[in-house]
């Protein structure tokens, strides 16, 4: 059972920033000629940091889709992957499927990730997306937190976001960046990418850990990913009540790297006015 104990929050990769990348958009679309624009993110996440360009995407998603792979196989060979036929996969598949077409606008890049949704027979409370678009759910998060379509798609919106946002690439960057002690100066001025020394990036995205400043722009942007593709943003709330009185049960997995607290609550229920909208237009 050690990769399901082990596994925690991967995430992904991609490019730009809500309004920089908005911008450029618009900017791209007017000079093309087209007629829609891309409607503006409702939630205020800022921009996200530099310091993940030194590690070269492409590199970090193949590590991770081989990271994912294997997983996958680990589960199969003990029977804990889920057919395709199995309710509680097609139920994922089908949020994932509603909520993907917003992507993109977070990450140009994530228009063409190969997408894949698995589940995996645990009773761990446990999702992540690894960079790249490699959704998996744990059985335990569906079954112990007896979550609605809403509320999956809260927690699917939040893990996709965590992947179009690069927050895996920005903490490998840092965290590599301080281990060969190099200044950020030093690495943007000439000395390059830290890929070739990033060799087994696909095993450090299995123990990474986000930031409180991660987390909480995960929230927003899961939340209105998951409002424009038509669930209840309320559903965000209840999602964390949830969450927190699980962690009574001890916090292990998705709840270790993930606290619940007033504050996340709070920050959550001050946006669902401000995605509520892009809600209801959804549901016409
Ligand atoms: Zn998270």
């Amino acid at each position: 059972m050690s990769i399901f104990t082990t596994a925690s929050l991967l995430d992904s990769c991609g490019c730009c920033t809500g309004r920089i990348w908005h911008a450029r958009r618009a900017f791209l679309l007017a000079a093309a000629g087209a007629a829609a624009l891309p409607v503006a993110a409702q939630v205020d996440v800022g921009k996200s940091s530099a310091m993940r360009q030194l590690v070269p995407v492409e590199q970090l998603e193949t590590s991770a889709t081989q990271q994912y792979d294997q997983m996958l196989a680990q589960a199969k060979a003990k029977r804990a992957l889920a057919p395709d036929n199995h309710p509680q996969l097609i139920q994922l598949r089908a949020i994932a499927q509603r909520i993907i077409p917003y992507a993109q606008q977070w990450n140009s890049r994530a228009g063409s990730w190969r997408w894949e949704v698995n589940l995996i027979g645990s009773k761990q409370i446990n999702a992540f997306c690894m960079p790249g678009g490699k959704i998996a759910f744990y059985t335990g998060i569906l079954d112990q937190l007896k979550l609605t379509d809403d509320e999956i798609a809260m927690v699917m919106g939040h893990e996709m976001a965590h992947a179009l946002r690069e927050h895996a690439r920005e903490r490998i960057a840092k965290s590599q960046a301080t281990s060969i002690g190099l200044s950020l100066g030093a690495q943007l001025l000439g000395l390059g990418e830290l890929g070739n020394m990033a060799a087994n990036l696909g095993t450090q995205l299995l123990t990474l850990k986000f930031s409180r400043s991660d987390e909480s722009e995960a929230d927003l942007v899961g939340l209105e990913l998951a409002a424009r593709a038509g669930y209840d943003p309320q559903a965000a709330v209840s999602l964390w009540q949830k969450m927190g009185q699980a962690t009574g049960n001890g916090g292990i997995g998705f709840l270790s790297t993930h606290p619940t607290g007033p504050d996340r609550i709070r920050e959550l229920e001050q946006n669902v006015p401000r995605v509520q909208g892009l809600y209801l237009q959804s549901r016409r």
